[in-house]
């Protein structure tokens, strides 16, 4: 068993956690923003100072590769982001990077043997903070790969055409061309080319510290469904029309949440998750009674039949009165719950026990590169303590020691991998 520096590790938070520093402790780092170039120029100083080679793909993913001893093996890759939200934390995304990084420059300096050459990868545009939609640059590249009705929306000339939120103008492609990073296509990763993808990331939820844990052993990412549930009323004068003769869509919908969130928690399953998260209002002016309301709903869980009953729960608004108002159910997207590989889930276990690092299974509620990768490469993921469970704000904090031990426990899986 190999373990990774501590020393190193603390290193590479303090220097990445400086590019996007927001002031308050944490970062914002919208990909391929001059902080995020700082962070990729970095990175790269460090690879070539390993001896790694270089390469980037058409859509800026950046491979930094450790020759093996066998020219005609596959690579094994580990990758995550650098990018973050709008006041995110140092640990999100750069932490699997930090990771690979780390993964490297411990095979380097202790000069362990490799079959397989080792690549440390950043996957651009991971957040979709700036440029949405999320996990961008992982949807272009396994296009091939993904369910058609994923895929649809991960259009390469779309994707291009992406306008920055900040002045609904400017575009992806074009923040590509500036950045310098934008290479060739045949650079891309592929099965081709590479045989297993690793990504440690840190938990982004409480379940490891609540356990004592330091470490998860990922084994799949939740299914989940997002719906739109809307309502349909009339705008009246807020001072003129009486309050029985009203049909107030707001309304209308507070009291369908309160009774979605007493129906499905009547089911009593445990680990279900669902929340609304966006809501639109219209006219959404005080003097008047909203027409229309419509809000978000996203439900997770690793059982399809649990989100299937959620469903006909949720679909079943539809068939009521909700305070004089018509309502109407839409579905926005889903996906199927996404399933490591088995073999490497292993590994990751295997790796952990060998070290003595204390672990259990877990699933990813959050969507990560890992997992549209998984439809292209066998893929597995390994999850970090994170403190209070807090992530996508500046608070998110994972300790050194369990950031190097998440590093140690993805170095020993890949070397296991390594022998396949
Ligand atoms: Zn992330």
């Amino acid at each position: 068993m190999y373990t990774c520096s501590l020393e190193r590790m603390k290193d590479k938070i303090k220097t990445f956690s400086t590019f996007g520093d927001a002031g308050h402790g944490g970062i914002t780092r919208y990909s391929l923003s001059p902080a995020a170039i700082q962070a990729r120029n970095e990175f790269i100083r460090r690879m070539k100072a390993i001896g790694a080679e270089i390469e980037t793909d058409d859509v800026a993913n950046i491979y930094a590769t450790l020759p093996g001893s066998d020219p005609a093996a596959k690579r094994i890759v580990m990758a995550s982001h650098v990018d973050s939200v709008k006041n995110g934390g140092n640990y999100d995304g750069i932490l699997g990077v930090m990771s690979a990084m780390e993964a490297l420059e411990t095979v380097a300096s202790e000069k362990i043997p490799h079959r397989h050459p080792l690549t440390a990868m950043i996957w651009t545009n991971e957040e979709g903070s700036l440029y949405p939609p999320a996990m961008m640059c992982s949807g272009i590249v396994c296009y091939d790969y993904l369910p058609e009705d994923i895929a649809q929306k991960f259009k390469y000339e779309d994707m291009l055409n992406s306008k920055s939120i900040l002045d609904n103008k400017s575009t992806f492609g074009e923040a590509l061309e500036a950045s310098g990073f934008k290479g060739e296509r045949k650079n891309r990763i592929s099965p081709e080319k590479y045989q297993y993808m690793f990504e440690t990331h840190i938990e982004q939820g409480p379940i490891l510290e609540d356990e004592g844990c330091d470490v998860g052993v990922v084994d799949c990412v939740l299914g989940m469904f997002n719906y739109r549930v809307r309502f349909y009323g009339q705008t009246v004068h807020a001072g003129t029309f009486p309050m029985k003769k009203r049909r107030d869509a707001f309304y209308a919908a507070s009291q369908a949440l309160c009774w979605l969130h007493e129906e499905i928690d009547r089911l009593g399953v445990p680990e279900l998750v669902y929340t609304t998260g966006e809501v639109v209002c219209h006219p959404c002016v005080h003097t008047c009674v909203p027409d229309y309301f419509d809000f978000s709903i996203d439900a997770r869980h690793e059982d399809p039949k649990v989100l299937e009953k959620v469903l006909a729960i949720v679909k079943s608004c539809a068939d009521r009165e909700w305070a004089g108002c018509r309502c109407e159910v839409v579905k926005a997207w889903n996906r199927d719950t996404v399933y490591w590989d088995k073999k490497l889930v292993g590994y990751v276990k295997s790796a952990a026990e060998g070290l003595g690092v204390s672990h259990r299974y877990i699933h990813s509620g959050a969507g990560h590169d890992a997992q549209f990768a998984s439809y292209m490469l066998p893929t597995t993921m390994i999850f970090v303590q994170s403190k209070g469970g807090l992530s996508h704000c500046e608070p998110e904090y994972s300790t050194p020691e369990h950031c190097t031990e998440g590093a140690s426990v993805m170095l020993n899986a890949v070397l296991r991998a390594d022998q396949d």
